[in-house]
């Protein structure tokens, strides 16, 4: 079972149609050389052939080292970035090959968070301004007074003064900044939002209070969320699902319970090892999975599985022949042909088998057995 038959069959049996449906998107950036005559001598893969479905309603946790193309994913599904070749379908319209007037209109459903509180707000404009811009650029509540009134009360919505109105950007803290970002991106009210690192910025005071508004907010519209992070423990809290990417490639989907009670790709239990205990003393010894090596250029990735260059399993298959994105005998899909055993994760991770049966998976599923591992270091 590949990903294509694999984790969209598995999100469109469970509630319809897929909201979003990614197949095969890729997106190279070129490198170039020369002055007057430039021609391109290679590209940065930045996505290389990444295919995943978003059901309605469904919080999509994306999560991976700096540079592994998460950030440039969101913007490809909003279609900040065109892709180099791919398809993305937004309930069955195509947002990869959308025109002008057709691309408007598709993004009134689909909104952005972005990283930075900070640049993503104009400072020449005052909040109430740049929180009104999607109702002008969409020709919607054209009446100053019911606009004003609305953006108030989307700036009450999200924890913000309706009388700071007026303000400018600088005006505000981080946290608050990012909550006008957050307003703008609900003000007409879309099916999708993608949150690109929404908190990374913020102090962790504020992180928590911004995380609740997401949720608060995603219920209450019915919002189906797309969050990316590189915080693990913010990604468990909040999703549903999540994907983790290596270098431009997705090397494991699981629902969240699975995917942090047993990861079953090396990169993700390397992941999961490097996150903090938060009473090593109280908890057993774990044998923790350092990552050795530096994360190769994505301008000239390993051949075959792109983590063998770094992977405590690899062994000579891994260097030749890519491992497809596949069902590894949990409801987890991983690109790996030896993926981590019971017993690995057991020593690695002490703290993630913790679950109430673990015969089952984290919706009561039962194993399936693992043929895959046996052959595994
Ligand atoms: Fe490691 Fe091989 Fe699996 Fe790649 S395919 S993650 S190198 S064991």
């Amino acid at each position: 079972m590949t990903v294509e038959d694999g984790v969209a069959s598995k999100d469109a049996n469970q509630n319809g149609s897929p909201l979003l449906e990614v197949r095969n998107l890729v997106k190279h950036f070129p490198i170039s050389q020369g002055i007057v005559f430039q021609k391109q001598i290679g590209a940065v893969k930045a996505v290389d052939d990444i295919s995943f479905d978003v059901k309605s309603g469904e919080t999509l946790g994306i999560v991976g080292e700096t540079g592994c193309g998460k950030s440039t994913t969101a913007k490809l599904l909003v279609r900040l970035l065109a892709p180099t070749s791919g398809q993305i379908l937004f309930e069955g319209q195509d947002v990869a090959g959308a025109q002008k007037g057709d691309l408007t209109a598709l993004r009134r459903q689909m909104q952005m968070v972005f990283q930075d509180p900070y640049s993503s707000l104009n400072p020449r404009k005052t909040v109430g301004s740049i929180i009104a811009d999607p109702f002008i650029i969409h020709g919607l509540l054209k009446e100053s007074g019911a606009r004003r009134k609305r953006v108030q009360d989307l700036m009450d919505r999200v924890g913000l003064n309706p009388e700071h109105y007026n303000r400018f950007p600088h005006e505000f803290s981080g946290g608050q900044r990012q909550r006008i970002g957050v307003a703008r991106a609900v003000a007409l009210e879309p099916k999708l939002l993608v949150a690109d690192e929404p908190v990374s910025a913020l102090d962790v005071s504020i992180q928590a209070q911004v995380l609740n508004l997401l949720r608060s907010l995603q219920r209450e519209l019915g919002l189906t969320l797309i969050f990316i992070a590189h915080d693990l423990s913010v990604v468990r809290h909040m999703c549903d699902r999540v994907a983790v990417m290596y270098l431009g490639k997705i090397v494991e989907v699981a629902p969240s319970d699975e995917l942090y009670g047993f990861p079953r790709h090396p990169y993700t239990g390397a992941l999961l090892s490097a996150v903090p205990v938060p009473s090593p003393s109280g908890g057993r010894r774990r044998d923790r999975q350092l990552l050795t090596g530096d994360v190769p250029s994505p301008a000239n990735p390993p051949r075959a599985c792109r983590f063998h260059t770094r992977c405590p399993k690899a062994q000579e298959l891994c260097s030749q022949e890519e491992p497809l994105l596949e069902s590894k005998g949990t409801v987890n899909l991983a690109a790996c042909h030896f993926p981590l055993t019971e017993e690995e994760v057991k020593l690695r991770l002490p703290t993630a088998l913790h679950r109430p049966d673990a015969s089952t998976n984290a919706h009561g599923t039962p194993r399936v057995e693992d043929q895959s591992s046996s052959s595994s270091t």
